[in-house]
C-alpha cells in the first residue's frame, strides 16, 4: 500500500492548553475561538477566495497529541461512562490510525494583513497548537442530515452543571476583563460540560480541579450539581 505524506497547511490557537477540559465536539462552547494561521506557502488571498461567504467551515486536523503509538480496535467513549467498549470507526475517538479529526466550527472573519491570511473561527474543540491539514466550507444541504441516527450519540451531552464563581473568583475574573473579553462566558460553557471523568462525576468529593486557558489556571470544586470556581490565576 503506498505512503501517504501530508503537510500540514496552517495551525490553529486556541485558548485550550491542555487536553482536558477541552469540549468534546466542536459547537458545545461558542465562545471557545481559535486564530488559524496559514503557513508561508498557503498564505495568500487566493487560497482563501470565496470563503468568506460560507457562515462554517470543516477543519481536518491531526490529533498531535495522542499519546498512543498503537491504535487497538475498540476503544471506550466518554459518553458511554468510559466503560463501555465500541470499534474505533464507530467513535470520533482521538486514538485511531492517522490521528485524523475533523471539526465544524463557525467562520467569525477571514483576514488579510502585511500578505499574511488568519481565519478567526468559533465553537472549537481543539488543541492550541493542532496541525491543520485541510480546510473545507460546510454545505448544509448536503452536510445537515436532520433525520441522521446517531447511535449513541443522538442527543448533545447535557451540559449539566451550575458554573458559579466565589467573590475571591468574581474579582479576579474582572482583573482578566481587558485581556480577555470573553473569558467568564467561556469558563461558564466549558465547566458546565463537566469536564471531570466519568468515574469522577459519581463520586462526592471536595476535591479542586484546575485547568489552564489562555495563559491562566482556573481553579474549581463540585458540589452536587454545582461548579464553584475559586480561583483564577495567571
Ligand atoms: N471533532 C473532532 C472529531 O470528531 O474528529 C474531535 C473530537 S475529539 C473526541 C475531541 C477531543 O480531542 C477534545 O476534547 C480534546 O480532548 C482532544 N484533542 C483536541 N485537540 C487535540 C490534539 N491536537 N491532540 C490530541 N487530542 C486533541
Amino acid at each position: 500500500m503506498c505512503q501517504i505524506t501530508i503537510d500540514p497547511i496552517a495551525i490553529i490557537h486556541t485558548p485550550f492548553k491542555e487536553k482536558f477540559a477541552i469540549p468534546r465536539q466542536p459547537g458545545l462552547a461558542s465562545e471557545a475561538k481559535g486564530h488559524i494561521v496559514f503557513r508561508a506557502d498557503y498564505s495568500s488571498a487566493d487560497f482563501v477566495r470565496g470563503l468568506d461567504q460560507f457562515s462554517h467551515i470543516w477543519l481536518m486536523f491531526q490529533f498531535h497529541q495522542t499519546a498512543k503509538p498503537s491504535h487497538p480496535p475498540l476503544v471506550r467513549p466518554p459518553r458511554l461512562g468510559g466503560n463501555k467498549k465500541i470499534g474505533v470507526f464507530a467513535s470520533r475517538s482521538t486514538h485511531r490510525p492517522n490521528n485524523l479529526g475533523m471539526s465544524v466550527v463557525k467562520l467569525d472573519s477571514v483576514t488579510l494583513k502585511d500578505n499574511a491570511v488568519s481565519l478567526l473561527v468559533s465553537g472549537v474543540d481543539l488543541l492550541d497548537g493542532t496541525p491543520i491539514i485541510d480546510i473545507k466550507p460546510y454545505i448544509p444541504y448536503s452536510d445537515a442530515i436532520p433525520e441522521a441516527m446517531a447511535g449513541y450519540a443522538q442527543q448533545a451531552p447535557r451540559a449539566h452543571l451550575h458554573v458559579q464563581f466565589e467573590e475571591s473568583a468574581k474579582s479576579q475574573l474582572i482583573e482578566q476583563k481587558t485581556k480577555h473579553t470573553d473569558l467568564e462566558l467561556l469558563i461558564r460553557q466549558v465547566l458546565a460540560q463537566d469536564p471531570r471523568p466519568a468515574y469522577h462525576q459519581q463520586k462526592t468529593s471536595d476535591r479542586v480541579y484546575g485547568v489552564s486557558l489562555y495563559d491562566l489556571n482556573i481553579q474549581w470544586r463540585v458540589e452536587d450539581d454545582q461548579c464553584i470556581v475559586t480561583n483564577i490565576s495567571g
